[in-house]
């Protein structure tokens, strides 16, 4: 077997994926994560499809299923908290879904046996030639990997060293997103309340068996330059785009300056003609981000480490050979499921008092039983869009 170092960057559900695989099928992973400790926080995240088998495959299904958030029905509610419309928990939730802190804590879990995890730190640069590539880190000492991998999310590093500038690869949908932790100030019990004004959609659910709640900020923006570092700032510019927004609101908007946990983003998908470049290769978010208004940004994660980490297997290490058949497998996959979050703003955000009124007729439609299996079938085709082959480890 050809190169066994493997150096990749990014813990969060991608990296931990990969690593998990590569050491099962004999390779050498070192994961480097730029945040001090696993990164907790975020909204529940949901597999269907070809991602549930992944799970399997790992030995991690039975985990995830108990760790499970079991949310009902999400509603839609108007200024007085009457509900206007209200959608299943087969669209919104999947097969399974979980929050995706807890599930980046099981697959670090999963990989740490054979792993070497670096945290707080971050790769200043990336020199390849024949033999490997020589990465030098902002805290450790140089080092050497045979091939190194890009698994560091929508804005990544190893992309931006290795591919050029992201202007050229992220493509802004047109909104921001906004997800933390606050007590369950809504009293939900398993259930999600959301609600919209032009341009503007605040969603919270109860987690952690209604100890906590999950809250959901999305508003319509042309892109805003800001410091990706600087929470406070982008905790500022919530409170100024949500400022005299109905509902419960300004509760919500208390709750975010004491929230242990903040994540600001614009709503982008990652668009590439080739995702690897000489002995680098990008995974997840960095390659291939579809948003998360697709609801399929986690489950591509899985499945494209498990994909990426089997066609190294398959080739003896050959990374020319395995990182050609990864884009073979995956191409057509990811299409789909990006073509799923390109509309997903439209409802999730209308723009018009018409266009909210429109969205709610429709949703309330989706609710009718007849239509429940089909709308299960809908959400499934792109995540059943991929045939797994079978790698043994
Ligand atoms: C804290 C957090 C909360 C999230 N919440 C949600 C959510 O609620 N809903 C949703 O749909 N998606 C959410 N996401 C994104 C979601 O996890 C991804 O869309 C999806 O799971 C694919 O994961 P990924 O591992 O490819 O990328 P990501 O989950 O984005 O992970 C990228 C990882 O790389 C790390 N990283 C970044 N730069 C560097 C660097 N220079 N060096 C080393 N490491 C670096 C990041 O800290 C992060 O751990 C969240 C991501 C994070 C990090």
């Amino acid at each position: 077997m050809k190169n066994r170092n493997i150096l990749i960057s990014g813990a969060s559900i991608a990296g931990p994926a990969l690593a998990y695989w590569l050491s099962r099928h004999g390779f050498n992973p070192t994961v480097v994560e730029r945040a001090p400790a696993l990164r907790d926080g975020g909204y529940a995240v949901d597999f269907r499809g070809a991602s549930m088998q992944a799970l399997e495959r790992m030995g991690l299904l039975g985990e995830v299923r108990r760790a499970q958030t079991h949310m009902g029905a999400v509603t839609f509610v108007n200024g007085d908290n009457k509900p206007v419309a209200s959608l299943p928990s087969e669209f919104m939730s999947g097969e399974v879904e979980i929050l995706r802190g807890d599930l980046a804590r099981i697959l670090y879990e999963a990989s740490r046996q054979g792993t070497e995890y670096l945290f707080g730190d971050s790769i200043t640069s990336l020199t390849q030639d024949e033999q490997g590539v020589r990465v030098t880190f902002q805290h450790a000492p140089p080092r050497t990997f045979a091939l190194v991998v890009g698994a560091d999310g929508l804005h990544s590093n190893v992309r931006a060293l290795a591919f050029g500038d992201e202007s050229r690869f992220v493509h802004d949908l047109g909104y921001y997103v906004s997800i933390f932790t606050a007590p369950n100030l809504l009293n939900l019990d398993y259930a999600g309340r959301f609600y919209t004004e032009p341009g503007r959609t605040v969603g919270v659910y109860s987690a952690r068996q209604n100890t906590e709640s999950k809250v959901m900020l999305v508003f319509a923006s042309p892109p805003l330059k800001y410091d990706r570092h600087d929470s406070a700032r982008q905790k500022q510019l919530l409170a100024n785009a949500f400022a005299g927004t109905g509902w419960e609101t300004s509760r919500i908007l208390e709750a975010m300056w004491d929230t242990p946990d903040f994540y600001f983003d614009s709503i982008s998908q990652v668009r590439m003609d080739s995702w690897s470049n000489g002995r680098t290769v990008l995974l997840g978010d960095a390659a291939y981000c579809a948003s998360p208004l697709s609801g399929m940004g986690t489950g591509m994660a899985v499945v494209g480490a498990y994909v990426l980490a089997g066609e190294l297997a398959a080739a003896a290490g050959d990374h020319r050979t395995a990182f050609a058949r990864y884009e073979e497998q995956m191409r057509s996959y990811v299409q789909q499921c990006q073509k799923q979050g390109q509309d997903g703003g439209d409802f999730f955000v209308p723009q018009s008092r018409a266009m909210i009124w429109f969205r709610n007729q429709l949703y309330r439609s989706m609710s009718w039983v007849p239509w429940k299996g089909l709308i299960a079938r809908m959400a499934m085709r792109a995540g059943n869009a991929i045939s797994l082959k079978e790698y043994p480890a």
